[in-house]
């Protein structure tokens, strides 16, 4: 198929054109041109979005008449419905004791602390799912983590009903314990960090994004003219986030393929160690990809930031957990990585917004904050000093939540009391488990046999590898024809229909609609097939309506006999 949008170094640049968000220096003329670049880009880029809204114009209508097949969308089908039951059952007993402390019509009072773990006790009926969970939870966080029972509760009744500011801003006392100890548990891989990480819950793992990425350019810590390596292919909207403006910066792709089994080659690697890269992001499990980066590059990882000591690692662990035994690179090289992470995909809520930033207390970012010149460090000073009496002392972590509030509303800042709850709620499902949790399995049990059952259907080789996280796949079309139709098949068509006409045809003729490969920065003739919002049968539907219309091409090429694989 032919390249109809150029696969770019340059989408990466909107990307970086977004990190100077925050800093507020004149462009130069070199930045400039990277900004039109990019601004360039961004349309290009965009443009590859409408083409999948206009396909699902096109889906909606198609000539088959078929019912539509999405795949385009990472949304899942799923939900989690134990945590959803506890945070019913848990607001129920939080307005019980409101209520207990005044109530006139729908009016009641603040809840007090006093006796309150031993009233949890009393209302708690251990025969009822919802409330055999929360006494499980409540006795977790006791148990395990030494948590004060009283001062658990009340947390967790004040944060429910929502009655109190966030306080602290960042993050509420117990929250940070529990959700310090749900990442240890499923994404560190055995290392004990859970002590000496830092929380910061946000509205979604993109809303961390925009914060880290503030919160570095506005501390100078990423400035104009600065290399960025960016590990491609990549999550399409972190392309995208482009608050435009006065200037860019240059980035390098750390590029993974197939041939690699997804994971990044040691001459990629390498590209790290040069100095001037200041910062490199990555989403591990990868998206489109879907693949983990195995623990053999996370070791080289770690060698090659020994050569490159400043280096700010950004790691977006979403999908962590469809990955069995994996490691994030933030337990590997904690001083020098950023972590986040969306309880999003796995537990179906995305519309709740729920996702955080995580960092180590001893990390390079305070250390280069304290290295900064005398001019940056007066202006920072200035900066920060409307909310804190030590600006020099305030920790990164700090800072990144004032700057999500424009430092000035640092005070009001911080996620909803409610959402701190449902993520407590979250955590618990999969710590009252602790290593054999039930939920988990069912999530990674289902998207890997939609994935089993598009593979077979499309007559792929299944890549079992425990680092496929089968969350997504990227499937290239022309190694599919090859496969099935011959050398000469694929290669007509690739010179005769671009991939966009490809997949508009796939969803005006047979109403299925996937996203275009080369819009992630993945090769040109791939496309990315979510597993995660389609049932398993429908993916074999999807798989044969592929084959129903590369028969209609290969028939117009002229090539007999063949039917579908699949048939
Ligand atoms: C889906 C997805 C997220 C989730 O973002 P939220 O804002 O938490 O919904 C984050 N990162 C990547 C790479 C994703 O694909």
């Amino acid at each position: 198929m032919n390249k109809t949008i150029t696969k770019s170094i340059c989408a990466v640049m909107i990307f970086i054109t977004f990190l100077t968000g925050c800093a507020a220096r004149p462009a130069s003329n070199t930045a400039s041109t990277t900004q039109q670049e990019a601004e360039a880009q961004l349309e290009k880029e965009l443009g590859a979005f409408e083409i999948t809204a206009h396909q699902r114009e096109l889906a909606a209508d198609n000539e088959a008449g078929y019912r539509v097949l999405d795949a385009g969308r990472g949304n899942p089908n799923w939900i989690n419905t134990q945590s959803r039951y506890a945070f019913t059952r848990f607001m129920e007993f939080a307005l019980g004791e409101s209520e207990r402390v005044m109530k006139d019509e729908s009016m009641a009072g603040h809840a007090v602390k006093d006796g309150i773990g031993h009233r949890f006790d009393e209302a708690m009926n251990p025969a009822q799912s919802a409330d055999s969970f929360l006494i499980k939870a409540v006795d977790y966080c006791v148990s395990n983590m030494g948590i004060n029972k009283d001062d658990l509760i009340k947390e967790m009744v004040d944060g429910i009903i929502g009655d109190y500011y966030p306080s602290p801003s960042r993050c509420l006392r117990n929250t940070e314990k529990i959700l310090n100890a749900y990442l240890e548990s499923t994404l560190y891989h055995g290392e004990n960090l859970a002590g000496s990480t830092t929380v910061f819950p946000t509205e979604g793992g993109t809303a961390s994004m925009v914060y880290i990425f503030d919160a570095l350019s506005h501390n100078r810590l990423l400035n104009p003219g600065d290399k960025i390596a960016i590990a491609t292919p990549i999550f399409t909207p972190y392309l995208q986030i482009p608050s435009v403006k006065d200037y860019g910066m240059v980035s390098v792709d750390v590029t993974s393929s197939a041939e690699n089994n997804w994971d990044i080659s040691d001459d990629e690697l390498k590209k790290l160690e040069d100095k001037s890269v200041k910062a490199f992001f990555l989403v591990n499990p990868s998206n489109p990809a879907s693949h983990a980066l195995s623990a053999n590059t996370i070791s080289k990882l770690k060698t090659v930031i020994e050569k490159n000591p400043d280096l700010i690692i950004l790691t977006d662990d979403v999908y962590g957990t469809f990955v069995d035994d994996f490691q994030t690179v933030y337990s590997a090289i904690p001083h020098n990585t950023i972590l986040v992470y969306s309880f999003s995909k796995l537990y179906g809520v995305t519309g709740w917004r729920l996702g955080l930033i995580a960092m180590n207390k001893d990390n390079v970012m305070d250390d280069l904050l304290k290295k900064q010149p005398e001019d940056v460090k007066n202006y920072l000073r200035g900066e920060y000093s409307i909310v804190t009496d030590d600006p020099d002392n305030m920790p990164f972590a700090e800072r990144v939540v004032a700057d999500s509030r424009s430092i000035g509303l640092y005070h009001t800042s911080g996620l909803s009391t409610p959402s701190q709850i449902y993520m407590d709620l979250l955590a618990l499902t999969h710590l009252v488990y602790e290593n054999d949790d039930p939920y988990i399995k069912l999530a990674n049990n289902l998207v890997s046999e939609r994935y089993k059952a598009l593979m077979e259907t499309l007559g792929l080789p299944e890549d079992d590898n425990d680092a496929n996280a089968k969350y997504y796949t990227v499937v290239n079309i022309r190694s599919l024809c090859e496969k099935h139709y011959g050398k000469d098949f694929a290669d007509w068509l690739y010179k005769n229909v671009t991939e966009i006409d490809f997949l508009n045809a796939l969803a005006q003729k047979k109403g299925v609609v996937l996203m275009y490969g080369p819009g992630f920065n993945a090769p040109d003739g791939t496309v990315r097939i979510s597993l995660a919002n389609l049932n398993k049968e429908d993916y074999i539907e999807l798989a044969k309506r592929m084959f129903e219309l590369l028969d209609e091409y290969y028939n117009e090429f002229g090539g007999k006999g063949i039917s579908s694989p699949a048939a």
